[in-house]
C-alpha cells in the first residue's frame, strides 16, 4: 500500500454541480485515514472509491460554512446506525462554535476545538492548524512528516559505536566513547520529512507563503479565475493565479487546485490549468471528483 492516499472527493464551492460535489478530501497517511471538510454528498462518494468508510475516525472542519461540513451529520448517523459508535469515538476538529451545531450529539462524538495551537501527534507525523483570511475562525491545515534520521553504521562501528549505543546518541544527541565526544550529526544522514498544506478557503494573505514554504504537496482553494480578482477578494476567496503565484513563492513541488465555483464546467480546465502555469513551473493538478494521488 502506498504510505500516502490523497483522494478529492468533492471539488465544488458553494453549491454543487453536476460534475463536482462539496469540499471533502480524503488523505491516508501512514494507515491512518482523515477527511478534511465535509460537504453534502460525500458519503457516497466515499462508497464510491471503496475507501475503508467504516475506518474513518478523524474529521476536520476548515471552517463554518454549511457546504464545508453538512455531509458529517449523514455520516454521523451512519456511524451510528453501523454500530461503530459502541467501541469507537468519531473524532471532530473544528473552529469554536462548531459543538453547538452537533445538536442531537451522540455519545461517541467527540469535539476538539481548532485554534492556532491545535497540533495532532501521530507519532511518524503531525497535523497542525493555522488561522487563515475567510472567517474569523476559519483555518487550514499543515501536515508534517517528521525528520527521517539514519545512522551511517560503518562510520558509526568505526568509532565504537555499537548495541544500545545507537538508541543512547539518538536520544542525547551526542555521547563520549574513551573520553573522545561524538554527535549525533557526525554519524547519522537527515532527510526532511514530507508536508503536505491545505489552504482551507482563503484570500491571499501575508504570511501564508512562509507556512506554506517547500511543501511536497499544496493543495489550495482557487474559487475563481484571474478575471474575477476583485470578487474573489470581495468574498475573501483566491484565484488560480493567487494559488500558483503562492505555489512560486513558496516553492511547493506540486500544486492541487480545488473549490471551483460551480460556473466553471470541464470546458473550463484548460484556460484555469493555463491561468496557473503562467506563474508556477512545477506540477499543477485540477482536481476532479475522484481525482487521486499516491506517493
Ligand atoms: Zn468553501
Amino acid at each position: 500500500m502506498a504510505k500516502l492516499i490523497l483522494q478529492f472527493m468533492g471539488t465544488s464551492s458553494g453549491t454543487p454541480s453536476p460534475d463536482r460535489s462539496l469540499p471533502c478530501i480524503y488523505i491516508n497517511w501512514k494507515g491512518f485515514p482523515f477527511l478534511f471538510d465535509m460537504g453534502e454528498g460525500c458519503q457516497r462518494e466515499l462508497m464510491k472509491h471503496r475507501l475503508g468508510f467504516g475506518s474513518i475516525r478523524d474529521i476536520f472542519i476548515s471552517h463554518m460554512d454549511m457546504d464545508h461540513f453538512v455531509g458529517l451529520f449523514g455520516f454521523i448517523e451512519t456511524f451510528r446506525m453501523a454500530d461503530f459508535g459502541v467501541n469507537e469515538i468519531l473524532n471532530i476538529y473544528a473552529p469554536r462554535g462548531f459543538e453547538s451545531l452537533l445538536v442531537r450529539r451522540r455519545g461517541f462524538v467527540k469535539f476538539h476545538m481548532i485554534s492556532e495551537s491545535f497540533v495532532l501527534d501521530k507519532g511518524d507525523f503531525s497535523i497542525s492548524a493555522f488561522k487563515n483570511l475567510h472567517k474569523p475562525e476559519s483555518y487550514g491545515f499543515v501536515l508534517q512528516e517528521k525528520e527521517n534520521i539514519h545512522f551511517n553504521e560503518k562510520k558509526a562501528h568505526s568509532l565504537g559505536i555499537k548495541g544500545k549505543l545507537f538508541s543512547e546518541i539518538r536520544d542525547k544527541g551526542e555521547i563520549t566513547i574513551k573520553g573522545k565526544k561524538i554527535k549525533l550529526n557526525e554519524v547519522t544522514t537527515r532527510t526532511k520529512g514530507m508536508k503536505i498544506v491545505y489552504s482551507g478557503d482563503t484570500m491571499p494573505f501575508e504570511g501564508l507563503a512562509k507556512i506554506v514554504k517547500d511543501a511536497d504537496i499544496l493543495i489550495h482553494e482557487c474559487t475563481f479565475d484571474e478575471s474575477l480578482e476583485q470578487e474573489a477578494h470581495k468574498r475573501r476567496h483566491s484565484t488560480v493565479k493567487d494559488a500558483a503565484v503562492l505555489a512560486k513563492k513558496a516553492k511547493a513541488k506540486k500544486l492541487i487546485l480545488t473549490h471551483f465555483s460551480p460556473r466553471y464546467s470541464r470546458e473550463d480546465e484548460p484556460m484555469l490549468l493555463q491561468q496557473a502555469r503562467k506563474h508556477f513551473k512545477g506540477e499543477i493538478i485540477l482536481a476532479r471528483d475522484g481525482t487521486r494521488i499516491e506517493a
